[in-house]
């Protein structure tokens, strides 16, 4: 293959309206909170009409910039910006390598991107052009964590009291932080090689304590949610499965890494608590795999990182038709433009189960004007056109991105004798 900065013929073979065409694609990023967000901007021939999508892959978001400002751009400048199915599987097919975690996030948001503009054009909202609501608002879960147990159940409790339903709870455990919840202080494993190593043995014994009390303490109202992240094997994901069943778990989330997936159907089968799998996937067709597979009760893929919302609105039709509920991937690496994503998605599926939350600071809502916020718990769609969401950007250039921690933040977990083990 010779190197050549002639662009074949991408242009559509059919007749378009001739009002309307693409004329620049940016990736803007900013780390208002630390973590860096990575949003696309696609423009038009009309001054007033642009998009917003969610790139945002924070641990590579240089990566995706460059994905998106040295390959994506030249492919769709120019064209009719309608078109969106043809114009993200031209993004897609293009690399000929397809999928992967950088390409999909770049993808996603020229493809949300183009949704937004849709939706300004048609004068609705996305949630509209997608079928409509078939709910007023999702309901949401938030995160608590504490460093022992009645800590992390007066995290769950304030949690409640400020009107969620449903509450994540996370615990630290000696040596090391589970994942969710903060390494212990002076706390040290004498005796090891690695005295901050993680114990699996402690985790499984700490893990049904933690909701015995947080069962006893906040009653049977509240809906109580569990993640491993991703650090148990098959046997002992059944083992933890089971000891939880007398607490009545929403679910438990990521027991197995992905190079693991294919025991997930055992392990559901053995499971009496629901299953959440999925935010580690990077392609839809893995997705999909889990949905028709039978490893998952709840598909919890990153909408960004599958490729934005054209392929995650296939997952959703496929969880409906076998029974499979949604549950979106969005704590705090997930932009605002991406969150109304997810929501849009929410309140058009009937096999919506829960959205995950993360409430945004007040800059946040500076920088990205209509940012959705949790109202009891509940996240309800703007009604403006598109996602109803804009971007400040000399407010964003403020706050610049780096890469001090977020590009390496997943390899920090070792058990006792040094090892790394799966984040
Ligand atoms: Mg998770």
């Amino acid at each position: 293959m010779t190197e050549t900065d002639a662009v074949p013929t991408f242009a559509q073979p059919w007749d378009v309206p001739a009002d309307v065409r693409i004329t620049g694609v940016r990736a803007i990023v900013t780390a208002p909170y630390g973590v860096p967000i990575v949003v696309v901007r696609i423009d038009t021939t009309d001054p007033g009409l642009y998009g917003l999508g969610c790139a945002t892959f924070t641990q590579r978001w240089k990566a995706v910039v460059t994905y998106v400002e040295e390959h994506l751009a030249r492919l769709v400048v120019g064209r009719y910006p309608g078109d969106i199915g043809d114009l993200v599987r031209l993004a897609k097919f293009s690399s000929y390598w397809r999928e992967g975690p950088v390409g999909n996030n770049a993808i996603s948001g020229l493809d949300e991107a183009l949704w937004d503009i849709a939706g300004k054009r048609a004068g609705q909202p996305v949630h509209e052009l997608l079928g409509g609501k078939v709910r007023a608002a999702a309901d949401t879960y938030v995160h608590s964590a504490g460093r022992d147990i009645p800590g992390a159940v007066a995290d769950a409790r304030s949690k409640v009291e400020a009107g969620w339903r449903h509450v994540r709870v996370q615990v630290s455990q000696p040596g090391a932080g589970t994942y969710g919840s903060a390494v212990l202080d002076g706390d040290t494993i004498d005796g090891v090689p690695y005295a901050r190593g993680w114990r699996v043995s402690e985790y499984l014994s700490l893990v049904p304590r933690l909701f015995e009390a947080a069962r006893e303490e906040l009653g049977d109202e509240v809906e109580l949610l569990h993640d491993v992240h991703s650090r148990l094997t098959p046997k002992q994901a059944v083992t933890l499965a089971r000891s939880l069943e007398p607490y009545r778990l929403f679910f438990l989330e990521d027991v197995l890494p992905p190079e693991h997936w294919d025991a997930l159907p055992q392990v559901r089968a053995a499971s009496p608590v629901p299953l959440a799998v999925g935010e580690l996937t990077t392609s839809v067709t893995d997705a999909a795999r889990l949905i028709l597979g039978g490893g998952v009760d709840l598909i919890r893929s990153h909408v960004s990182a599958i490729g934005g919302v054209t392929p995650a609105r296939k997952l959703a039709a496929a969880a409906e038709l076998v029974g499979v509920r949604t549950a979106w991937h969005a704590p705090g690496d997930t932009s605002p433009v991406g969150v109304a994503a997810s929501v849009a998605l929410d309140v058009t599926s009937p096999a919506f189960g829960i959205q995950e939350c993360h409430v945004f600071d007040e800059l946040t809502h500076e920088i990205f004007p209509g940012t959705l916020a949790p109202v009891n718990g509940w996240l309800t769609p703007n009604d403006s056109p598109g996602w109803g969401i804009d971007l400040d950007e000399n407010l964003a250039r403020r706050y610049p991105p780096g890469l001090s921690s977020f590009d390496a933040w997943a390899a920090g977990v070792r058990g006792l004798d040094g090892g790394l083990l799966a984040p």
